[in-house]
């Protein structure tokens, strides 16, 4: 692959970032190395200042991960706003004085995640975000467009984007490494929720290992879907 492969890709959000012209945008990133293109393409389209980044800072993200954004961030010239939760992680405990996450790992995230990125929402009219079809069967049904919370919407460039293009644009456009990738892990969450599993064909699986759960709520509380 070149770079004339990926031009059709960037021409697309190109095209829907000037369609949108004087729409508030933000950007949501995990800053795992997948993540990456994204945030260099909209680098790239947006002018200095017009769009900024946002990651849930739960408090229980790999230091390596917090780094790395920084890192990121300047390098693309691109605002970073690392949204804390209100609760503090004293109140984050459970009759037993275990933190959330090992008993209720869905109410730890509506704390830790949801809630700090519902309070942006109303303030912004379309939220970027890069799922991916080719993560899993719930983001393959996803539509390039869904409605969010206080008037928002969500808009998926990435969703047709496969493992093999991300690989293929950071190569082209010499783009970093999450660091941790190189120790073997497929998907980098929170700490406590993320497994380093070298052999699995699919990289969700390393997240809320052993649990019947696959995503936080920012993809699925976060998406209004009309009632049938
Ligand atoms: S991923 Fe785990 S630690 Fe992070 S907010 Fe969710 S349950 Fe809590």
């Amino acid at each position: 692959m070149d770079i004339a492969d990926f031009q059709p890709k960037i021409d697309s959000i190109k095209a829907y970032v000037a369609q949108h012209k004087g729409k508030r945008f933000f950007v949501t990133s995990s800053f795992q190395t997948h993540s990456l293109p994204l945030l260099h393409i909209l680098s790239e389209i947006f002018e200095p200042g017009d769009i900024s980044v946002f990651m849930t800072n739960t408090g229980f993200l790999f230091p390596e991960t917090l780094e790395f954004a920084d890192e990121i961030c300047a390098r693309f010239k691109l605002p970073l706003v690392k949204l804390n939760p209100d609760q503090p992680k004293i109140l984050q405990k459970d009759q037993q004085g275990n933190f959330l996450y090992a008993s209720d790992p869905d109410l730890c995230c509506t704390i830790n995640k949801t809630q700090p990125l519902n309070k942006v929402l109303g303030s912004h009219d379309i939220w970027i975000n890069g799922v991916r079809a080719d993560q899993s069967s719930f983001r393959k049904n996803l539509n390039v467009e869904e409605r969010s919370k206080f008037g928002c919407t969500r808009y998926h460039p990435m969703l047709d984007w496969t493992s093999r293009d991300i690989y293929y644009y950071r190569e082209l456009h010499n783009i970093p490494e999450h660091p941790l990738d190189k120790e073997g892990y497929q998907s980098i969450g929170c700490e406590p929720c993320t497994t380093c599993i070298k052999y699995s064909g699919n990289e969700r699986d390393a997240r809320w290992f052993g649990l019947n759960k696959t995503e936080c709520g920012i993809n699925t509380d976060l998406i209004v879907k009309e009632s049938a």
